[in-house]
């Protein structure tokens, strides 16, 4: 990738030949590190750079992503990689493909956004390759945007083996299907990727449902760069496929050794996660992390000057077994409204206690928290959830 990137990636080629690098300095993924690190920012102002020179249009998928961020960027895949990816994703598949639902030929329901990347990779792949029909797989794609109670109502006509989605929203699928007592089918288990989960929604599906939950960790810059097995202990990482490092403040740094399009080395995605170092027990030696828990790394102003990490504010949700779901608004360094979608067997008031004890804890014990109690909360038109929405996003400090 290296070497393809010298000859047709324009920044690649310059950011070398600055460095006094040339392809055969790179003899292992280590070597990557010797790289700048790309930016979301410095794809989004300049995607040609980054775009080889050795494909036509024709040939290539472009992919828009994250206009909720307001960083929205272009990412340029090629036809092989696109379907060297397919089989990439046999890693994941073969952990429940064949004994939770059959190999092929079983039923997954995709709950997306409209416009949504898995869409367009899927017709540009049909269109392009051949695929026997008893290895295809019956998929149906429902839009995230619906109202939540048409959305279980097509699932329930649909009785799928899998229901893919964003974390946030099968955290609320689940919560609306428990509060109401609607006819649901249960499918055989449920994977996600985009944002985070709680870690008391995944007990409450996997537990109060018996539905297992997989995460599968990819971005519209890199497709598969990890998954959950079925220890469910954070996330065996693709290295030969997508290195992976993990910068000081622990965002995630990836090289992509896929995709020839655009062609991103070294490029950092917004995930905070931790190195696992226990070898798994399901006996798989690809390295494990921490699962990421959404892309917003967004600090929020803490009252005595400093900044809290969101990982401090998630870590008092973590806890609560009651809690589907939660969204976080800071008013004042040290004000917060804070929205629950709760459990029938939540016990509302002590939840509440112990959640203002929480914030106290991190913001001081000036700290006014005004929890409320609701059915639903507010997604963006792009359909993710910013469960905490800080003041103002203040830099990491060193
Ligand atoms: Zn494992």
């Amino acid at each position: 990738m290296v070497e393809h990137a010298w000859r047709t990636v324009p920044f690649w080629r310059e950011a070398m030949r600055e460095r006094g690098l040339a392809p055969r300095d790179f003899r292992g993924e280590a070597d990557l590190a010797r790289l700048p690190v790309v930016e979301r920012s410095d794809l989004q102002r300049d995607p040609d750079r980054f775009r080889s020179t050795a494909f036509r249009d024709a040939d290539l998928l472009a992919l828009r992503s994250g206009g909720s961020t307001g960083e929205p960027i272009t990412v340029r895949h090629d036809t092989g990689s696109l379907l060297a990816n397919a089989a990439h994703g046999e890693r994941e598949r073969s952990i429940w493909a064949g004994s939770r639902v059959p190999r092929f030929g079983y039923r997954e329901a995709v709950v997306v956004p409209p416009f949504n990347a898995a869409i367009e990779v899927q017709r540009f792949c049909r269109e392009r390759a051949w695929l026997p029909a008893r290895a295809d797989i019956d998929r149906r794609y429902l839009s995230m945007l619906d109202p939540i109670d048409e959305v279980i109502a097509a699932l329930d006509d649909f009785r799928p083996h899998i229901v893919h989605s964003y974390g946030s929203f099968l955290e609320a699928l689940f919560a609306r299907v428990e509060a109401t007592g609607a006819p649901f089918h249960r499918p055989a288990l449920v994977t996600y990727s985009s944002d985070g989960m709680s870690e008391s929604a995944r007990a409450r599906i996997a537990g109060g449902f018996g539905v297992p939950v997989f995460c599968t960790y990819q971005a519209v810059e890199m497709f598969k760069i990890g998954f959950e097995c079925e220890a469910h202990d954070g996330v065996h990482v693709n290295i030969d496929l997508y290195p992976l490092r993990l910068d000081a403040d622990g965002t995630v740094i990836v090289s992509n050794l896929v995709n020839r399009a655009t062609v991103l080395l070294n490029y950092r995605l917004a995930d905070v996660v931790a190195p696992i170092d226990a070898r798994c027990p399901c006996g798989r030696t690809l390295p494990r992390i921490t699962r990421p828990q959404g892309r917003s790394v967004e600090f929020l102003p803490a009252p005595d000057g400093g900044v809290v990490h969101p990982q401090a504010i998630r870590t008092i949700f973590t806890a609560e077994r009651g809690v589907w779901q939660y969204q976080v608004d800071q008013i004042e360094p040290a004000r917060f409204v804070v929205r629950v979608v709760a459990a029938a067997d939540c016990d509302r008031a002590a939840a509440a206690r112990r959640i203002g004890e929480g914030f106290a804890h991190w913001f001081g014990s000036g700290s006014a928290v005004d929890v409320r109690y609701v059915d639903a909360l507010e997604r963006t038109a792009g359909g993710k959830l910013r469960p905490i929405r800080a003041l103002s996003p203040a830099p990491p400090t060193p």
